[in-house]
């Protein structure tokens, strides 16, 4: 049996009918205590519990999914990853992540199908272009490279978008080459996997129902496979940080909602970029397969269910034609939706709460696939030292009670960049 993917291992199971392959993980039962339980199997619970792993020593630890592996926001999302966020609090975060998607196939053995073809977020008027050229300036001081692109130079890029009748004109676009698309579901499969390779333990299909707490300090979790102790609980379950957080009886400043995304069925290749439209908010890839990948905002209302509504779908398609015609010439095939932990200034926070022993990773609105290494990486550093990690130093829960809030959407007159 092999469990390591080279050119050999890959090359001699082509021969031998694929019989000789691992389980990508163990099914193990739980044990009766962890030094450290992740709630939630998402891409941060895994990529969490894999830093805790590798770059703190500590293995007798498990994540607990309520589902299985991959079933939330980690595989329902349009896979776009980049770092080319405006304020100082979120730049070093972003840029850590992507740094840590350009290493993630040697470091897990895995591939994750990273495929950095750039992120193009389009401008329609004199506005957008100095905000761009503005963020722009501000991720070059941090050492991120950035082109503008005047029109002809989309043009050339992309001769698909609509040009010459369009009802929001293109003049340009702010393009981070290093940016593009992960495979989502395989980030789920291969952060499992290496995780598991050093001893985490996870247990699918056993949901969180309690959180124990004595004297202030947390004793463990029960859950459907009966009660887990352990001397520290980090919670990483995205959509539902409300509902889990109630049960060791915080209130968080997080709403969720639905987002949805759609894919299309499969045709040449259009597109070599990520592109967003930057007079609503769409954003749009091709995905190895051909399909065009894409989605637009939230569902308005607050909601825990996984399927959006038709309303979003019509405006999901009225802003990709205004921006790609040949959208409406094709057959979409399907369309789902993610619960999305929105916090009151669409920023995350990764910290401890008032409960000893009880962390928070949660508020990732609508782009937290692109932090999930960086996430892992500085959750698992906060839950070994105790202290935050310098790159997420500003996301503290507190930061609602003090004001001292990370708005990106307050930065200028852009439509939301996805
Ligand atoms: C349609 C859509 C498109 C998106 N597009 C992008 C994009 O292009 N780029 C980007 O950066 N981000 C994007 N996102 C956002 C991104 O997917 C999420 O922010 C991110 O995946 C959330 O972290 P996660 O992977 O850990 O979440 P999840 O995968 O949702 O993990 C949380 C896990 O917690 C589990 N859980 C919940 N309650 C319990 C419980 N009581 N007990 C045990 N387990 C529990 C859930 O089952 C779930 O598996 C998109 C999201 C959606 C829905």
């Amino acid at each position: 049996m092999t469990d390591r993917f080279s050119i050999f291992s890959v090359l001699s199971q082509a021969f031998a009918g694929q019989k000789g392959w691992k389980p990508m993980w163990r099914e193990p039962a739980p044990k009766a205590e962890y030094d450290a339980v992740i709630i939630g199997g998402g891409g941060h619970g895994l990529a969490t519990a894999y830093y805790l792993a590798k770059e703190h020593g500590l293995t007798n630890i498990a994540v607990i999914e309520k589902g299985w592996i991959g079933s939330g926001n980690v595989g329902r999302n349009t896979t776009i990853v980049r770092s080319n966020y405006l304020l100082p609090g979120n730049i070093p975060f972003y840029e850590h992540s992507l740094k840590l998607w350009e290493g993630l196939e040697q470091d897990i053995n895995y591939n994750a199908m990273v495929s950095q073809r750039g992120v193009l977020n389009l401008f329609h008027n004199d506005g957008q272009r100095d905000a761009a050229i503005r963020r722009g300036n501000a991720l070059m001081l941090h050492g991120i490279e950035m082109e503008l692109l005047d029109r002809a130079a989309v043009q050339a890029k992309l001769p698909f978008l609509d040009y010459d009748d369009a009802r929001f004109p293109i003049q340009g676009g702010l393009l981070q080459k290093r940016g593009g698309t992960v495979r989502h579901d395989a980030v789920a499969w291969g952060y499992a996997r290496a995780a598991d390779k050093r001893g985490v333990d996870i247990l699918q299909n056993c949901e969180v129902t309690g959180i124990r707490i004595e004297n202030g300090r947390v004793l463990g979790v029960d859950t459907v496979k009966g009660f887990i102790g352990a001397k520290k609980v980090a919670m990483a379950v995205a959509g539902n940080s409300g509902r889990v957080a109630a049960m060791a009886g915080l209130r968080l400043p997080i709403e969720s909602h639905v987002l949805t995304a759609f894919v299309s069925e499969g045709l040449k290749p259009v597109l070599d970029c990520v592109v967003t439209f930057g007079a609503g908010h769409f954003y749009i890839s091709q995905s190895d397969k051909g399909g065009l990948v894409f989605g637009a905002n939230l569902d308005g209302y607050n909601s825990y269910s996984q399927r959006g509504n038709l309303p979003t779908i019509e405006e999901a398609c009225e802003e990709g034609m205004a921006m790609l015609p040949l959208l409406g010439r094709l057959r979409m095939l399907r369309h789902w939706g993610g619960i999305m932990d929105m916090s009151k200034d669409g920023s995350p926070i990764i910290d401890k709460t008032p409960v000893a022993g009880l962390y928070l990773n949660a508020g990732w609105c609508i782009g937290g696939f692109k932090a999930t290494p960086a996430s892992g990486w500085c959750f698992a550093h906060l839950i070994a030292r105790d202290e935050p990690h310098p790159f997420a130093a500003a996301y503290r829960l507190d930061r609602f009670e003090t004001g001292d809030l990370l708005d990106e959407t307050g930065g200028g007159p852009d439509a939301v960049v996805h």
